[in-house]
């Protein structure tokens, strides 16, 4: 049999592997399609909302229903959806700074945070004078999490019941720790504890990577502030930039007086020419979520079945969009960075090389032949250069693309003889 047609098979027979997971996925991505149609709906998204707004940016019309629009599909009171919200860490810097006051405590329960929110935290030593909540006399703390790597629910009711803590934040995904995502079941578990404890405390949820993967947000699960990125799920791949919060509305305002001024908040902001995307990309939303997740269970499952440790485990439930997979070597990271490069729709004839990046500790090599820069609802995949030599791919408009992308991977490795003997 030629090496073509071996690894055609090979696929072949994954996908039928993974179709009952396929099939699930489907079913989470109708359920949340129908609920932003119906948000659409509900507040009667016109032709004039799609066009911008310049200068001040006030009254505009478009911006204001966007928000109302995502306040509705996360459950929340109100959203502050904005062009001018950077990215993810911008989003959850501008919640943290709007929550906490001077000798309050931000307590993290989901173990070490990821990574970019640790200078927003506090500075590394020797490298101050940036601002940080620590500058602003915040103090922080975070619970580990169990050895089972769940939230430590004794460690945090300890926790709680000691200091001024003001606000507890949760990370949905896992980031580039070695932490597996944590289902909403398990924030609201919780969120039950810090309002049981502390129900003065304000509940913040890093959303980031997790929005449409399951059919419940945070807020349903009682907390009082979520933030993520457009360029990432909720951006359907093609909001160009811009970040969201979502939350109870004295909050969200308080946060828009960070993001803008106090007293003009949310009332001001221009939306130049994005709301039309920001739309339709919320609209393809849990579609293009979908995608992304079947395409990191092919290549959970195809990678587990060429003996790599991968995680999630391919039959895993899934609450995030990633896929980790030990490689073992820098060689092997380097070959399917590489491959994924390769395959994509953009700069596919660019070679990643390791550097470093604003934010991240270890030199991090990077796959993104991305149409958005750093986009990564857009199939990426990146891994800090450190052992256990570990990629965290994420994304992929299209399945077809994602499962393409991941079976290159697998041949470049196998290619190199970098794969364990089968
Ligand atoms: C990506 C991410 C962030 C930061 O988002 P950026 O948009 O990259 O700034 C924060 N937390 C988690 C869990 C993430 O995945």
């Amino acid at each position: 049999m030629s090496e073509d047609r071996r690894w055609a098979e090979l696929a072949d027979e994954i996908d039928r592997q993974i179709e009952p997971q396929k099939r699930q996925i489907d079913d989470i991505a109708f359920s949340n399609q129908i609920k932003v149609l119906e948000a659409f709906r509900h507040h009667r998204v016109s032709d004039v909302h799609l066009r911008g707004s310049t200068g001040y940016g006030y009254h505009d019309a478009g911006r204001e229903t966007l928000e109302s629009v995502y306040a509705r599909v996360f459950r929340a009171e109100a959203a502050l959806v904005r062009p001018q919200i950077i990215s993810g860490t911008h989003a959850l810097a501008l919640a943290f700074f709007a929550v906490l006051r001077p000798g309050d405590t931000l307590i993290y329960a989901t173990g070490e945070p990821y990574d970019t929110l640790r200078p927003v935290i506090g500075p590394p030593a020797g490298e101050g004078g940036k601002g940080s909540l620590a500058e602003w006399g915040v103090r922080y703390d975070q619970v580990e999490r169990t050895p089972e790597d769940g939230i430590d629910l004794e460690s945090l009711r300890r926790r709680l019941n000691r200091g001024r803590v003001r606000a507890v934040a949760l990370q949905r995904s896992g980031g580039y720790s070695g932490h597996r995502a944590l289902t909403i079941d398990e924030l609201e578990e919780a969120i039950r504890l810090v309002r049981e404890c502390r129900p003065e405390a304000v509940v913040v949820v890093d959303n980031c990577y997790g929005e449409f993967t399951e059919l419940r947000e945070p807020v349903e699960a009682g907390a009082d502030l979520v933030a993520g990125s457009l360029i990432k799920n909720p951006g359907g791949g093609l909001a160009p930039t811009g970040g969201y919060v979502a939350g109870k509305r004295s909050l969200v305002e308080l946060v828009a007086c960070r993001l803008t001024a106090p007293g003009i908040g949310s009332e001001a902001g221009p939306t130049g020419d994005v709301l039309r995307l920001f739309f339709q990309g919320l609209y393809l939303a849990p579609h293009a979520v979908a995608q992304a997740v079947k395409s990191a269970v092919f290549g959970a499952a195809l990678f587990e079945r060429l003996g790599l440790p991968v995680q999630p485990r391919w039959d895993q439930r899934r609450t995030d969009l990633v896929q980790r997979f030990d490689l073992g070597s820098p060689e092997a990271v380097l070959a399917f960075c590489r491959a994924i490069q390769e395959a994509s729709p953009v700069d596919a004839h660019v070679v990643p090389e390791p550097w470093t990046m604003p934010g991240y500790g270890d030199p991090v090599v990077m796959a993104a032949g991305t149409f958005i820069q750093g986009a990564s609802l857009e199939l990426s995949a990146d891994a800090p250069i450190r052992p256990p030599y570990r990629v965290f791919a994420q994304g992929g408009l299209t399945y077809e693309h994602g499962r393409f992308a991941y079976l290159s991977a697998a041949r470049a490795l196998d290619a190199a003889g970098l794969l364990p003997r089968r």
